[in-house]
């Protein structure tokens, strides 16, 4: 209790950088009301976290946290320590008697949550990431988690959601010292630029979605070299949106339901991989362990710096390298480069995602490249190995995604400018050659597929 007899609440923030629809936001503004006192906000600099991230999504983090810090009136506490540590120093100087947070389901925030908890400090959790938190939809026949996406997502609607929660009017809030104000300095590589953070922008931004792609979204998600997705992933990623707020105002169109179901992928890999917490690391199907893999070596680097010789895998391993997201048409056709054309183990080009990613999400990334690489959440999965130059003609038909990441090609038509080879300017500015034959590499990944198969297929 503090000299006055009122007592404080902290509301810790970590992947729910935002004001609006924020249920533990609210518990906290409720708890501190019913002790008569403020919410002290906190985000706390874990240098595991740190360490673990890129310098495009660390450059992220840091706008993300200075628009928080706005909305919150420059009360935000950034500290940089143990968890623990910081909150008892905290609940201690601020009399406070409650700590605020929303759910975490990943193996990292979970056991972070427990060992502060197994300290003495309870937390109140309000609220998830996701719409249905993960662990709750389940097959009522037999009461196991689904496998397989269709299913899930029939269930996972009839599981719903609530409505957003109420935006609070007024916070009352705690004033910092110097020291609570560590806001960190996270340059962005030169030459890269990232997508604008904070939960304003997140709001500007779905409202533009709204208003101009929405209604088409079925039509537009997939071409590469247009803006025809949310761009939600970044701010969904930090908490600066929640889902919920996404799937407020959808419909029955087939536009509106297909952005849906890419709201249920996200929230499905988080459910798989809740149930499948060794899938961070190994083998959905396990028998794909057993696989004949090459070692990354110089073909690894050249799909890390875009310059494979295959136009629209290149274009998007260097819109990657600069602006920290890739489409999800690309995310998926470099992905099966560099498994089925390479031989590559798929967490070779996970971590180089996760490197690399304003948005990386630990589910979808893993699941993503899981799914994309055979061994993952699907049924007939292995044989579908994409073409290169084919789906850069039907998703990139008039060239415009290569034309803008790959400048050696720019003076290529469309028609040209997905085989420079078989022109003669083609390589007139220095355009890396193939570094593979997509079609020998092809035979030789279902070659390879078939000495693990078992017998009975
Ligand atoms: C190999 C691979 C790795 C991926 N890694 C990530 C990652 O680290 N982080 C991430 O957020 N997404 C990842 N994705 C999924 C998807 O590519 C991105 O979510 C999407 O491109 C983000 O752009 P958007 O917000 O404009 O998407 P939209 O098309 O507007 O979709 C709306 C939202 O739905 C969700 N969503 C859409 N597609 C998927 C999907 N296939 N899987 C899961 N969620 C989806 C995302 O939250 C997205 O923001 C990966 C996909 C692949 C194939």
């Amino acid at each position: 209790m503090t000299s006055n007899g009122t007592t404080n609440s902290i509301m810790w923030f970590r992947r729910d950088l935002r004001i609006s629809d924020n249920p533990a936001l609210n518990a906290a503004i409720e708890s501190a009301h019913v002790g008569g006192g403020s919410v002290v906000p906190v985000f706390i600099l874990d240098p595991a976290l740190i360490g673990g991230a890129g310098s495009k999504r660390l450059a992220y983090l840091g706008r993300s946290l200075r628009a928080l810090n706005e909305s919150l009136n420059n009360s935000l506490h950034v500290l940089i320590g143990d968890h623990v540590e910081v909150l008892t120093e905290l609940k201690k100087r601020y009399s406070a008697t409650t700590v605020h947070i929303s759910e975490e389901f990943e193996r990292f925030g979970v056991e972070r949550d427990k060992r502060v908890e197994a300290s003495g400090i309870s937390l109140t959790r309000t609220g998830s990431p996701y719409a249905v938190s993960p662990g709750r939809v389940r097959k009522p026949s037999d009461d196991t988690p689904y496998k397989v996406y269709t299913p899930f997502y029939r269930a996972w609607r009839e599981v719903g959601w609530r409505d957003p929660a109420v935006s609070p009017k007024k916070i009352p809030l705690v004033t910092p010292t110097a020291n609570d104000r560590n806001f960190p300095d996270w340059a962005l590589p030169e030459g890269t630029t990232i997508l604008e953070a904070g939960e304003k922008a997140a709001h500007k931004r779905f409202a533009y979605f709204t208003k101009n792609i929405l209604d088409a979204y079925d039509q537009t998600r997939n071409l590469a070299g247009m803006d025809g997705t949310s761009r939600m992933s970044a701010h969904l990623k930090w908490g600066e949106i929640h889902p919920r707020t996404l799937l407020a105002g959808l419909n029955n169109t087939t536009a509106h339901d297909t952005f849906r179901k890419e709201i249920a992928w996200r929230e499905f890999y988080a459910d798989v991989l809740f149930n499948n917490p060794k899938s961070e690391y190994e083998y959905y199907a396990p028998r794909f362990a057993q696989m004949r893999y090459d070692k990354p070596g110089k073909k690894f680097s050249a799909w890390c710096e875009g310059k494979t010789g295959y136009p629209f895998v290149d274009a998007a391993m260097r819109q990657l390298l600069t602006e920290g997201w890739m489409h999800n048409r690309t995310r998926m056709v470099v992905a099966s480069f560099l498994v089925k054309d390479l031989h590559l183990e798929w967490q070779h080009g996970e971590k180089f995602f996760r490197e690399h990613l304003i948005d990386f999400d630990l589910a979808s990334n893993i699941h993503g490249w899981q799914w994309t690489a055979g061994c993952g959440t699907d049924a007939s999965p292995y044989y579908r190995v994409f073409n290169p130059i084919e789906q850069g003609k039907r998703f990139d038909e008039d060239g415009d995604y290569i034309r803008k990441y790959v400048p050696e090609l720019a003076h290529l038509s469309g028609n040209d400018i997905h085989e420079p080879w078989t022109v003669l300017d083609g390589y007139l500015h220095d355009y890396p050659e193939r570094i593979v034959d997509h079609a020998l590499e092809r035979v030789e990944s279902l070659a390879r597929l078939e000495e693990i198969k078992p017998p009975s297929e």
